[in-house]
């Protein structure tokens, strides 16, 4: 009796010492792993708008204010936000893009964070992530996040998705793997995911290869070790545009009206977003030829979402001049299309030795 007395009493002034010891103080909340929020905008940042039930403003919450949403986030990570932007992803740019990467290469590059979370609108998603995955030299983790519906939704997922980015890019094991994407429980690498479903929340799969891991409020758990392929690193030009590459869409009875559009627009590269392996009609592929003849790059991709683009099988690449995309999607072999042009690498052998990097 006389014991738990004391227990109490001492219980009680333990409470007032902590209480009056400023949170800094404690080790534990320096221990974590600093981790730089950077918001650009999208749905997990809308807000509703009163044109309809379900109708959402993209990019309205700003990067403070979608953190402190998230409860028991500062116990993963010490965070501090920026706001790169505040748009919906389907208006994502070059300028955007430089600001972006410019920003987080500073970041690791000063120490000023050991993770970088980005939120952003889920549309164009895969291409950032390609993007910043092909840019940036680092081994830090650079996690994408975005949800699916606004903040305001019944069931909104960005908090959870929010809370579990953090929780991927605070992991020890995140380090090493490139740029990923984490939405709905499951972990992407930026090479092979992609935005599959217009509405669903598990929309980001990875078709070739599913996903690198999952994440739950309790673990963050890897199906391999980390492995970084041995892929090169290119260097954004000066400016803030990257050269202009097009992509043209196969269909039945296509002809070669866009393939020329394209060329007359003076595009230095064109994607062909090919039926099947890759494949377009006699007409376009003519089109493609006479693209390639003048020193276009041309790339032949699919419209088919998964499988590998293979050479030399149904066309002829090696007389035509053409480069396969193998594994990447058409928007995907748009982006390393652009930054192989503007690092110079424009020959069909080397440009297709860089989209075979990672085979
Ligand atoms: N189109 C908007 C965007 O990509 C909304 C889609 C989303 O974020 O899920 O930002």
């Amino acid at each position: 009796m006389r014991h738990a007395v004391y227990a109490r009493y001492f219980a009680t002034l333990l409470f007032l010492v902590s209480a009056l010891i400023p949170p800094a103080a404690f080790a534990a909340d320096t221990a974590l792993p600093r981790v730089a929020v950077l918001a650009t905008g999208g749905t997990i940042a809308g807000q509703a708008d009163a044109r309809a039930a379900n109708a959402y403003n993209a990019g309205a919450v700003g990067a403070q204010q979608l953190v402190q949403a998230v409860p028991g986030i500062e116990k993963l990570a010490q965070l501090s936000t920026e706001q790169v932007a505040s748009i919906g992803s389907q208006d994502m740019n070059d300028k955007v893009w430089f600001a972006l990467a410019r920003r987080i290469q500073q970041i690791f590059d000063r120490n000023e964070a050991d993770a970088v979370v980005i939120t952003h609108g889920t549309d164009t998603l895969e291409e950032t992530a390609f993007f910043l995955d092909n840019v940036l030299h680092t081994d830090k983790p650079v996690v994408l996040v975005g949800s699916m519906r606004p903040s305001t939704a019944t069931s909104a997922d960005g908090p959870s998705n929010l809370y579990e980015a953090v929780e991927v890019a605070a992991s020890p094991s995140a380090r090493g793997r490139g740029v990923m994407v984490v939405l709905n429980d499951t972990i992407q690498s930026a090479r092979a995911t992609t935005k599959t479903n217009t509405t669903s929340v598990q929309t980001f799969v990875s078709p070739n290869s599913g996903p690198i891991g999952y994440v739950d409020p309790a673990s963050v758990r890897f199906l391999a070790p980390a492995f970084q392929p041995d892929s090169h690193k290119y260097t954004l030009p000066s400016g803030e545009a990257l050269p202009r590459v097009a992509i043209v869409y196969s269909h039945a009875n296509m002809d070669g009206v866009e393939i020329d559009s394209a060329i007359a627009s003076k595009a230095k590269g064109i994607v062909l977003a090919g039926v099947g392996d890759g494949n377009t009609s006699k007409t376009a592929l003519d089109a493609l030829e006479r693209a390639a003849k003048q020193g276009i790059v041309v790339v032949r991709a699919s419209r088919v979402g998964s499988g590998f683009v293979n050479r030399n099988v149904e066309v002829n690449d090696d007389q035509n001049g053409f480069v396969v995309s193998l594994d990447l999607n058409a928007q995907k072999a748009r982006i390393l299309t652009q930054l192989l042009i503007a690092n110079g690498i424009t020959a069909p052998a080397q440009v297709q030795k860089a989209f075979a990097a990672t085979w």
